[in-house]
């Protein structure tokens, strides 16, 4: 008989879990506040419920199902990769990210970015995740545990996450909001709401919904270009979600959440990063206020990419400043990010799909099926 793996339930879920165990109900909080607050995942070190209680989750349950394979740290920033593999042999990633050394709040401040799905249906042009196909969503436990163990294995506070790993978050929406649900719970990791940021690629419809939800998180959009052609060429999702009914969907999330949502934006040589391109910007901001990431493009040769993606190269660096100076004279908020954890294949996807070429047992290349989520 397979064990329950209870890191993924929820208080309720944890009661009636007890509960069909014959124990009383405040069990359920001791289990809760042990596995998400304490980030214990042995029942043996839960030492306030009894020898036999444990004895009997011991038989029918596990705190979790991830095993960690391996963690990589950047020697240049900091940066900590995560390998998991799940319960089916898949592999997954998750990545700490220290802020850069200038940022006003580097003391405080600690981003672990989660995969939602097993690769990512979308192919994206630039990413090296969409390379390896799709083969599954991850469930709300899977997304937690990449937390639990990244807690573990640091000695700083984790300030924020992001949902930008492996995946499309909007893909996954249910499992996605469940994870949040856990981890802003204020019985167990209680993380801000406003700490936690969901990226997309671009679902309008879940993007509304996002932003009718009662928990209010972040919304973060990764944009890369305001003209509909360049940006259905670098992220095909575009033909089905075009640039006007995206912008409708964001200006509805900032009107319903006074957020400003977040564009990620890759800026690649000498095709969206030309001063045409920067007042695109501007003028999408107009509309509707927002703040602009600017990232360097991190390559993903070793996938060998043919056609279209073959041809991208990353703006220079002069090229990037000269980008973000004119979105700041139009007074936009803008970030140029560093190329965080460049030495451990840290961008979206890296290390999984480099795990994917050495001989391990795992399969993390899978067959190109379209998610049963997809709308
Ligand atoms: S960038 Fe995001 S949405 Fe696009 S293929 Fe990669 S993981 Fe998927």
């Amino acid at each position: 008989m397979s064990r329950t793996s209870l890191t993924g339930l929820t208080l309720d879920e944890l009661r009636t879990f007890v509960m069909d165990l014959g124990e009383k109900p405040y069990r359920a909080h001791q289990l809760f506040a042990w596995l998400y607050k304490n980030g214990v995942n042995a029942f043996s070190d839960m030492s306030d419920l009894s020898r036999d209680f444990r004895d009997v989750l011991e038989r029918v349950a596990v705190p979790g199902s991830l095993e960690l394979l391996t963690t990589r740290r950047s020697t240049r920033d900091g940066t900590t990769k995560f390998l998991l593999r799940l319960p089916d042999d898949l592999a997954i990633e998750a990545v700490l990210i220290p802020p850069d050394a200038d940022a006003p709040d580097v003391e405080r401040r600690l981003t672990l970015c989660v995969s939602t799905q097993v690769g990512c249906p979308l192919d994206c042009a630039f990413c090296a995740t969409g390379t390896m196909g799709f083969s599954r969503n991850l469930s709300a436990g899977e997304i937690v545990e990449q937390y639990l163990y990244a807690r573990r294995n640091t000695d700083r506070r984790i300030s924020n996450i992001v949902f930008m790993g492996m995946g499309e978050p909007m893909l996954n929406y249910d499992e996605v909001m469940k994870a949040v649900g856990i981890l802003t719970d204020n019985r167990g990791a209680h993380l801000g709401a406003r700490r936690i940021t969901i990226s997309t690629a671009g679902y309008v419809n879940q993007i509304r919904r996002l932003a009718d939800e009662d928990r209010t998180v972040k919304l973060a959009l990764s944009l890369h270009s305001l003209d509909e052609a360049k940006r259905t060429a670098l992220m095909p999702i575009t033909k089905k979600h075009g640039i006007t009914a995206l912008t409708d969907a964001l200006e509805y999330y900032y009107r319903r959440t006074r957020i400003r949502p977040t564009l990620e934006y890759i800026p690649f040589e000498g095709f969206n990063d030309t001063d045409a391109d920067a007042d695109l910007l501007i003028r999408f901001a107009r509309r509707v206020p927002c703040k602009v990431n600017l990232i360097p493009f991190h390559s993903i040769e070793f996938t060998r990419p043919s056609g279209f993606a073959a041809q991208l190269r990353p703006s220079s660096g002069a090229r990037i400043e000269a980008f973000a100076s004119r979105l700041r004279d139009a007074h936009l908020t803008v970030m140029v990010r560093s190329s965080a954890g460049e030495d451990i294949e840290a961008a979206c996807g890296q290390l999984a799909v480099a795990e994917s070429a050495s001989p391990r047992r795992l399969h993390v290349r899978a067959p190109r099926t379209p998610a049963s989520s997809h709308p």
